[in-house]
């Protein structure tokens, strides 16, 4: 039995098994994929304090270098299930099961999709989540950046570098994005703004051709013959694994401490209902995770005893 099975091997996940593991805790990360998240997908960081520029995939190496060098354990496997328990928990991977004292869920979140006609037919085949992976297939073409978030400008921004000309599609007339990307947006002449169009398809039989975008006012219908398209409108949490409180939209409450509603099942970073998903809060939260999570498994120890 461990003392704190981490779910997720983000940033909020690596932080919490650094402090877990410092503060002697009996630790084991699962991972689903590969270690780093969603920031692995982000061309540059240049807003995590003490690295004012740094690449997503480098900075996610120096979290798992940091995490191993006090010992982390990481396995890769799908957790399909959390079973909670009095006091100790099981969670349930594709192939095998784990019992932990305090179980930290850090899943994070998956990009969301349009669900419009001709997507799925297209995903990695002009229909595309992520810039960087994907960006140098359209070297010297036209793009369009789906979104109007952090994420949609901060990759339009990087696209500039490979590509002719991007139009970012846009639900409103207004960018949700933070002022400073905003303004680097509007001084690129590589981008061109589309406002309050949404995508209502994406055409071509055996290989992409074009998007259809829909005013949202007047419901007219244009095509935009671009190359690809970048899809950034936000993320789904991945939280189906656990029954603990949520939102909605199936974010996980916690409380202050990363406290869900069931004792010993904690959260932390993007799966959760928090107010700013960065790295900078995932790392606050997968720190406030292991320390509370610890607490707990002290408190359930000696209880016993
Ligand atoms: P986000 O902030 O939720 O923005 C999603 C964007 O997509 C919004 O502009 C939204 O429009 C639009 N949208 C949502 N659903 C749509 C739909 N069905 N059709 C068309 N448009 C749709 O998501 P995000 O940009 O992925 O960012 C997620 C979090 O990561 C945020 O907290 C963000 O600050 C953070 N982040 C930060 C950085 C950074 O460098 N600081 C970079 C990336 C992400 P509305 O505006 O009309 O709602």
């Amino acid at each position: 039995m461990y003392d704190i099975i981490i779910i997720g091997g983000g940033a909020a996940g690596l932080t919490a098994a650094i402090y877990a593991l410092r503060a002697g805790m009996d630790t084991i990360i699962l991972e689903k994929l590969g270690v780093g998240g969603q920031i692995v997908l982000t061309e540059a960081v240049e807003n995590y304090p003490g690295f004012p520029f740094i690449s997503g995939p480098d900075l996610m190496d120096k979290f798992q270098e940091h995490a191993e060098k006090f010992g982390a354990r990481i396995e890769y496997e799908e957790v399909t299930e959390i079973v909670p328990g009095p006091s100790s928990h099981r969670v349930i991977t594709e192939s095998k099961e784990y019992e932990g004292v305090a179980v930290i869920v850090a899943t994070g979140s998956n990009p969301r999709k349009l669900g419009v006609e001709g997507e799925e037919k297209f995903i990695g085949k002009g229909v595309s989540f992520c810039a960087v992976c994907d960006g140098p297939f359209f070297r010297d073409r036209e793009v369009a950046v789906i979104g109007g978030g952090d994420a949609a400008i901060k990759e339009a921004i990087y696209l500039t570098q490979i590509v002719k000309k991007i139009s970012v599609v846009h639900r409103r007339d207004k960018l949700r994005a933070e002022k400073i990307l905003q303004e680097q947006a509007f001084d690129n002449p590589k981008i061109e703004f589309v406002w309050d169009h949404v995508v209502e398809r994406v055409n071509g039989e055996d290989s992409f051709e074009s998007i259809t975008i829909r005013n949202v006012h007047d419901s007219k219908e244009t095509r935009l013959d671009v190359g690809g398209v970048f899809v950034y409108i936000g993320h789904i949490p991945n939280t189906k694994l656990v029954n603990v409180k949520k939102t909605g939209n199936g974010l996980i409450i916690t409380d202050d401490c990363m406290r869900t509603s069931v004792d010993g099942i904690f959260a932390a970073g993007d799966c959760r209902n928090t107010c700013l998903r960065q790295i900078a809060t995932c790392v606050g939260d997968g720190a406030l995770g292991a320390y509370f999570a610890g607490e707990y498994v002290e408190h359930v120890k000696s209880s016993r005893t």
